[in-house]
């Protein structure tokens, strides 16, 4: 089995979880870290924006802090002082300070006589003109008439306008024949503000606040106050109530500021609702949480795309797998096919090897079965001329008894020929048998043609044969033996013979000739049955015959083709189109020379 591939571990979502949850909880110390950033971010804003505002608020108040001590050498004034009771003096000095006023801004100037009795004002024209009026309950008043300079914060009393006075004795010698007061409006320092969320809160030496930008919060105590403190709000009047209403703060609603105004003995103070920069922390916390969560998500999408690309590795190993079992299971089987394979061959091998024994015992037969063809053909080739003494023996007899000794002495002289060819026969069935060849002689075809038809001469006559000739007068030269020659045609003329003798009508015999380059062709027709289509493919073969076996040795025309052979021709069998055999001898060209008795013919 093979070891299925080391895969990386599937992720778990379990583990995806609890890192959300470490993630979520990375959440606390942003928060802490932008609440610090933005706290302190917001402290710098407002620390800048309460050191312009108390700037802008003491440089308000300097503006006129050496202004009443200044008007106070004023001659206009000192004389309405002096000439008391002088309507136009008084007048005088009022436009004056009227004048005054409007150059340099400032809320309202006013004398006062030393009993505290307004004199002259710059509101002189107006209806709540303060001219005649007495203000002796002031601190200012009191303070600036001890020779100090007069110093303080409260509402007016005709206008209820907040105001700080600024006041100076003005003397003669010594003496104080009067006071130089001037009201600076405070009501356009808180008015400065504006809208900002961050709320302003200034204090009086008394904790009460004067001026604010949050409505409900002005003049309320932002601590209680003492006894001695609520006497001298009851002597002085600077609120609107002699009591004024606490003031609490809860104090981690505000981000406060404070910057101490010495010279006036306030505290300003600057508060920021907490929630300015809950705001903003809660911004920077969902900018995180989103950031967080778009992490989680690519984490997800990751995770899926890592499970997923798993997966496929894994189905992957297991198509591999799959495969290497399949390729297994395969090779198995061809290693099973290959086994039988060569057990096949093996087999095969084995039958060889008892074929090759079985052929060589073939051989052995065919060797016996060549020394009896050998001994077949011998007889065969035999019993022709055997057949022919006997005939001239009996004829040889009958002449002899007759005394016709001449005839009988030329019968016995044929009857020396034929057993002196009997002997060539044998002569030459050895050297068939030998396989030796002797080198084609010269031989005229006609002569050999003569003498074969003269050794069935007597048959044919018997059997009537019409015999019909279309040969050449002109000695045609082949290459052959005389006697293998004559052999073979003596054969041809025989099997024709044999076929005929099954015919009863007419029976014809053809002797033809053709001639081209390469030799000559003699042409042996007969119209007997001709060849049987089993005869004309196996005729050649020895032994093949469809004669009785009385009659036939089936090995003429095998003797006849294998001696045509040996002289360089072949035989050819067909059958005629008029019916009939047409057996046709191919023999080659010889060189022509002059006609002699044959030199394979031994004499006895
Ligand atoms: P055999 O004559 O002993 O049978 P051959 O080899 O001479 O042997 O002839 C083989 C066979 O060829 C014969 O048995 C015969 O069937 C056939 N054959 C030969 N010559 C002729 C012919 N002229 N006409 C018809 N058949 C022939």
């Amino acid at each position: 089995m093979p070891k299925s591939p080391h895969l990386p571990k599937r992720p778990r979502w379990s583990s995806l979880l609890l890192l959300a949850l470490g993630l979520t909880l990375l959440l606390i110390p942003l928060r802490y870290a932008a609440q610090h950033y933005y706290e302190a971010q917001l402290a710098e804003q407002n620390g800048q924006t309460l050191d312009l505002y108390v700037a802008n608020l003491l440089g308000t108040l300097r503006r006129y802090e050496v202004l009443p001590d200044l008007l106070g050498d004023l001659p206009v004034l000192r004389h309405a002082l002096e000439g008391q009771g002088d309507g136009s003096a008084q007048d005088a000095a009022s436009q004056m300070l009227e004048d005054i006023r409007q150059r340099t801004g400032a809320d309202v100037i006013y004398l006062m006589q030393d009993d505290g009795t307004c004199l002259s004002s710059s509101n002189y024209r107006q209806p709540d003109s303060f001219v005649g009026r007495d203000f002796s309950f002031r601190p200012y008043y009191k303070a600036a008439m001890q020779g100090q300079p007069g110093r303080f914060f409260g509402l007016g009393t005709t206008s209820s306008k907040r105001g700080y006075y600024f006041a100076a004795a003005v003397r003669d010698g010594a003496r104080a024949i009067g006071v130089v007061v001037v009201k600076v409006d405070l009501d356009s320092a808180e008015r400065l503000w504006g809208n900002a969320p961050e709320q302003l809160l200034v204090t009086d030496d008394l904790g009460v606040v004067i001026l604010t930008s949050h409505d409900a919060w002005r003049f309320r105590a932002t601590h209680p106050l003492d006894e001695r403190q609520r006497e001298q709000v009851n002597a002085n009047r600077p609120y609107p109530t002699t009591n004024p209403a606490p003031l609490t703060l809860v104090p981690g609603d505000w981000l406060t500021q404070t910057r101490n105004l010495d010279e006036v003995g306030w505290t300003a103070r600057i508060l920021a609702p907490r929630e300015m920069v809950e705001r903003q922390v809660r911004s920077a916390l969902y900018v995180g949480a989103a950031t967080l969560l778009a992490l989680l998500l690519l984490l997800v999408v990751m995770t899926l795309r890592r499970r997923h690309f798993i997966e496929r590795l894994a189905l992957d190993a297991r198509a591999k797998r799959d495969l290497e079992l399949s390729v297994e299971e395969r090779t198995r089987d061809l290693q099973t096919l290959n086994a039988r394979l060569q057990q096949e061959v093996h087999d095969r091998e084995q039958a060889q090897r008892e074929l090759m024994r079985a052929q060589d015992e073939a051989v052995q037969a065919g060797k016996l079965s060549a020394l009896g063809t050998m001994s077949a053909s011998i007889s065969h080739e035999l019993n022709q001329p055997l057949a022919a003494i006997r005939s001239y023996t009996e004829n040889a007899v009958v002449l002899l008894d007759h005394d016709r000794l001449d005839d009988a002495r030329g019968n016995l002289k044929l009857i020396g020929e034929l057993t002196t060819r009997m002997a060539n026969i044998i002569a030459h069935l050895k050297a068939y048998a030998r396989g030796a060849r002797r080198a084609p002689e010269s031989v005229v075809l006609q002569g050999a043609l003569e003498d074969a038809l003269a050794l069935v001469a007597a048959r044919r006559r018997a059997m009537q044969v019409e015999l019909i000739r279309d040969l050449p007068d002109a000695p045609l030269w082949v290459q052959a033996g005389e006697t293998r020659l004559r052999q073979i045609i003596s054969n041809l003329l025989s099997n024709a013979l044999d076929a005929l003798a099954e015919k009863t009508s007419t029976r014809r015999l053809w002797l033809t000739t053709s001639i081209d380059e390469r030799g000559v062709t003699l042409i042996l027709r007969d119209n007997g049955p001709g060849f049987s289509s089993e005869a004309l493919a196996r005729a050649h073969e020895p032994f093949f015959t469809t004669k009785a076996t009385a009659q036939g040795l089936g090995l003429g025309l095998a003797i006849c083709d294998n001696l045509l052979r040996t002289l360089g021709g072949h035989l050819h069998l067909s059958n005629h189109g008029d019916g009939g055999a047409e057996v046709r001898l191919y023999l080659l060209h010889g060189k022509p020379g002059v006609a002699s008795v044959p030199q394979e013919e031994v004499r006895g």
